[in-house]
């Protein structure tokens, strides 16, 4: 179920002053407080619930701002931590398997789904799976997507009735789409059996839609995805839908974003990271090598006597949050790389290379950090 728009909870609209919306929450509260609603105190405590986590949120220049932009998914995310540091998983998004991005952008035309009265019902909303690639998701893009969906009917517009015809009101009900049955002492009211609840009738059905107001078709639609999107965010489209039924809205289609493997890069949060090797040489000398980056290639300087697994950073060759904040990092881990097909000249090297590493060589004393002292206290870690 998703979350009713703040500013309609509280009555106001969206230029309200400051004054106005704590005007209009005092009212509200006073309104929907438990205490005063003996009758059904759920319904105004959950309601009541509602309007003060609204103004709580409107009453904060700050979080008002970020609803504005991006809806409750900016509210929800800026309550989280910060910007995601050194392995922070988006913070904010946890407990919500998915958060709109663009929620107020197309703006909320219809307002809540439900059954209203008569037989008019709003359209399915529907969900769309949109895949990515990485470059796609950081630097943003225009994807043409084709959706299947209930249309109002072109021949009836939505009526059901043939051509030239119309709907007539329901003899049963007179109109009406509830009726009222005795049953003992008691006089129930139900819905018309006859009409469903629209409380019309159709004598002459519409060839093309068989009386149904709607038909299936394909549309195609054009969705703009804003740079730094990531899985599990979904794009709201709203009234793309399906068509309302009765002459109802139509519901909201959901662009959900999944963003695909890419063959360098894995990304978290912010930050992207990759594997980088590196010779064997190279990490026990230092030097300079080109690293992949998201747009172009970059330089990356390695000290003497790295080891593998060491994590470099590149300062902002991360990806820009689409919800805001600092652009983040990437993080080359390298990995050093074990020289193979070696001649027997070269393994005659190595094999000096060692003996000299391992103390072999009289001019190494023992206080003098080796290599091997690396090898051994890792397998001390491993034994315990
Ligand atoms: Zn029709
Ligand atoms: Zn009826």
């Amino acid at each position: 179920m998703a979350k009713e728009d703040y500013y309609k909870l509280l009555g106001v609209d969206r230029n309200a002053s400051d004054a106005e919306i704590k005007k209009s929450y005092r009212r509200m509260a006073m309104k929907f407080h438990p205490d005063r609603n003996k009758d059904n105190p759920d319904e105004a405590e959950a309601k009541f619930k509602q309007i003060k986590e609204a103004y709580e949120v409107l009453s904060d220049p700050k979080k008002r701002s970020a609803y504005d932009q991006f809806g409750h998914a900016g509210v929800d995310a800026s309550m989280g931590g910060g910007p995601g540091g050194f392995g922070g998983f988006g913070g904010g998004f946890s407990g919500e398997s998915f958060s709109d991005v663009f929620g107020d952008v197309f703006g909320d035309i219809f307002g809540g789904g439900g059954r209203a009265r008569g037989g008019v019902q709003r359209g399915a909303d529907l969900r769309y799976n949109l895949e990515l690639t990485l470059e796609e998701a950081v630097g943003g893009t225009e994807a043409k997507i084709r959706v299947p969906v209930m249309v109002v009917c072109d021949e009836c517009h939505g009526s059901g009735a043939k051509k030239g015809s119309s709907p007539v009101t329901c003899s049963t009900c007179h109109g009406h789409g509830q009726v009222r049955m005795q049953q003992g002492f008691f006089s129930v009211q139900q819905t018309c059996p006859t009409c469903g609840g629209t409380g019309k009738q159709i004598k002459d059905p519409c060839r093309k839609c068989h009386g149904q107001g709607r038909v299936q078709d394909t549309k195609t639609l054009s969705v703009k995805v804003p740079p730094g999107v990531d899985t599990g965010d979904r794009i709201r489209l709203s009234g793309e839908g399906e068509a309302g039924k009765g002459g109802g809205p139509a519901g909201d289609l959901y662009v959900q974003v999944h963003v695909k493997d890419h063959p360098i890069f894995t990304r978290d949060g912010a930050n992207l990271y990759c594997e980088v090797p590196i010779s064997f040489p190279t990490a026990c000398l230092g030097g300079e090598l080109e690293v992949p980056t998201l747009n172009g290639r970059v330089k990356l300087k390695i000290p003497a006597e790295t080891q593998t697994g060491k994590l470099f950073r590149l300062r902002g060759k991360g990806v820009k949050p689409v919800r805001g904040g600092a652009v983040g990092d990437l993080l080359c881990r390298v990995q050093i790389e074990t020289p193979v097909h070696l001649t027997k000249e070269q393994k005659e090297m190595v094999e000096k290379l060692g003996e000299s590493l391992t103390g072999g060589g009289k001019q190494h004393s023992p206080q003098e950090h080796s290599w091997m002292d690396g090898v051994k206290s890792f397998f001390d870690k491993l034994t315990g």
